[in-house]
């Protein structure tokens, strides 16, 4: 796990859908919610 960084709304809404999708067992959906995580830890957090 990556060290914690600050976090946002956009962050917060990342994580619920990526564990909804989890809940739901929709990999293709936990894997976009990983992705756009990324992407927005690169462009809001660094
Ligand atoms: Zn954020």
């Amino acid at each position: 796990m990556p060290t914690e960084t600050r976090r946002c709304a956009e962050c917060d809404r990342l994580k619920a859908e990526r564990r909804e999708a989890m809940e739901r067992g929709d990999v293709s959906r936990v894997t976009d919610c990983i992705v756009l995580m990324g992407r927005h830890l690169r462009e809001a957090h660094s």
